[in-house]
């Protein structure tokens, strides 16, 4: 890889070179007063983020993974059902936790390229009279597949069934760069990571925790230790941390937001939603389609790209890699081979994207693959300069 180049990958994402200097300060005790005054401007940021206002917010030492278990060991007990689609890598990797944590999962088998289903749901939920389903769980953006699930049609549907269960929502890679909103879907847990949509390096799962999902916490006897929320809450409350925090993530976390809140996260989002678009259209041009199935579930920060017949999706992100420099992402599990993903999220603009298709182009073009070279850059071109772009914006 080459240090000048950005990366397409769905994450870890480009730094800006602000939030790497934000996150690189002197040694802090976190028993001062100095790593309150530091940690409430990051918890508070995540909360208008997230659009929450009543709950607590988490910043756990640790990456998405993490936040997934934070969140099952706090609320749920050995044995207890939650009920999860499985239409791609990262929704498997989330049951499969839950099932290694002795959970029971009902699983709705889905095809990848398809978002969590909600009819099904609704229909599972309604044959469960028992309420013995306990959480949903659903991936809001599956990142294998670039596939946006219908949250508030979750929430909908949970609400129609009448059921009780809490809503989980992995968001690792949507939060910050697609819109959110904890209260309006009335979301229990939402798990981010910050090295996605908040531009930082990994190392930090954050977690927004509604009340319903903090008084679970009381009869929750999966055991859990490191990420004891109750441990949280008794240090946070006096500005400090049960052990020792990252406090230069900390830190670069209020810079992040800070920033994503300068140029305005409704502008943020839209950012994210035209290049996307341009991504689409290169797409297009190629004669190529995304795995998402239809334009509903297309998301905004990551384009998994179907390749022709015969062709592999790896070669073309091993070639990216060996002789441009360039990271774009594989296939996972299911379609692994089957397409190859260029992530267009957190520090990105046109100009920027426009370098990815190219590479991507010249990748397709050395490996023989039925393409001719600028169809894709010139289709992003004419979406890019027919709109204005965030950064004019900006200026005026
Ligand atoms: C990246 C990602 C994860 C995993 O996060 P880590 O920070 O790598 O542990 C989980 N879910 C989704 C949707 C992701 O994109």
């Amino acid at each position: 890889m080459s240090a000048q180049n950005p990366v397409f990958i769905p994450g870890p994402t480009n730094m800006p070179e602000e939030l790497r200097k934000a996150c690189d300060i002197p040694t802090l005790d976190h028993r001062s007063p100095a790593f309150g005054r530091m940690f409430r401007p990051a918890v508070a940021g995540v909360k208008r983020v997230l659009k929450m206002s009543a709950g607590e917010v988490f910043l756990l030492p640790s990456t998405g993974t993490g936040g997934w278990e934070a969140a099952i060991s706090n609320t749920l007990s050995p044995g207890d059902t939650v009920l999860a689609a499985r239409c791609g890598m990262l929704s498997h990797r989330w049951i499969d936790l839950c099932q290694r944590h002795g959970l029971s999962v009902e699983i709705l088998e889905t095809p990848w390229g398809q978002g969590a289903p909600v009819a099904r749901i609704e229909a599972a939920l309604r044959a469960d009279t028992a309420h013995k389903i306990k959480v949903v769980l659903a991936t809001h953006n599956e990142t294998a597949t670039g596939v946006r699930s219908d949250i508030a049609g979750i929430r909908r549907a949970m609400d129609a069934a009448n059921h009780p269960a809490m809503l989980f929502v992995d968001g690792v890679s949507s939060i910050a760069s697609m819109p959110f909103d904890f209260d309006g879907w009335g979301v229990d847990i939402a798990v981010a990571g910050s090295q996605k949509g908040f531009m930082l390096p990994a190392g930090l799962a954050i977690l927004g925790v509604s009340p319903k999902a903090l008084a679970a916490m009381d009869t929750a006897r999966l055991p859990r230790c490191f990420f004891d929320l109750a441990d949280q809450i008794r240090s946070n409350a006096s500005g400090g941390f049960p052990y020792t925090p990252p406090a230069g993530l900390i830190a670069g976390l209020s810079r992040s937001i800070e920033m994503l809140e300068d140029e305005g996260l409704e502008a943020v989002y839209a950012r994210h939603h035209r290049l996307a678009e341009g991504v689409r259209r290169a797409v297009a041009a190629w004669g190529m389609a995304p795995c998402a199935a239809s334009p509903d579930l297309y998301s905004d920060t990551i384009t998994a790209v179907l390749v022709p017949k015969g062709c592999n999706g790896t070669d073309l992100v091993q070639l990216a890699a060996s002789k441009y420099g360039v990271a774009l992402g594989v296939g996972l599990g299911e379609v692994a081979g089957k397409v190859f993903r260029i992530g267009h999220l957190g520090m990105l603009s046109d100009v920027m994207v426009l370098a990815g298709l190219a590479t991507a182009e010249m990748c397709m073009a050395d490996l023989g693959w039925p393409v001719r070279l600028g169809t894709g850059v010139v289709a992003a071109q004419e979406l890019y300069r027919g709109s204005v772009p965030a950064m004019a914006l900006a200026a005026e």
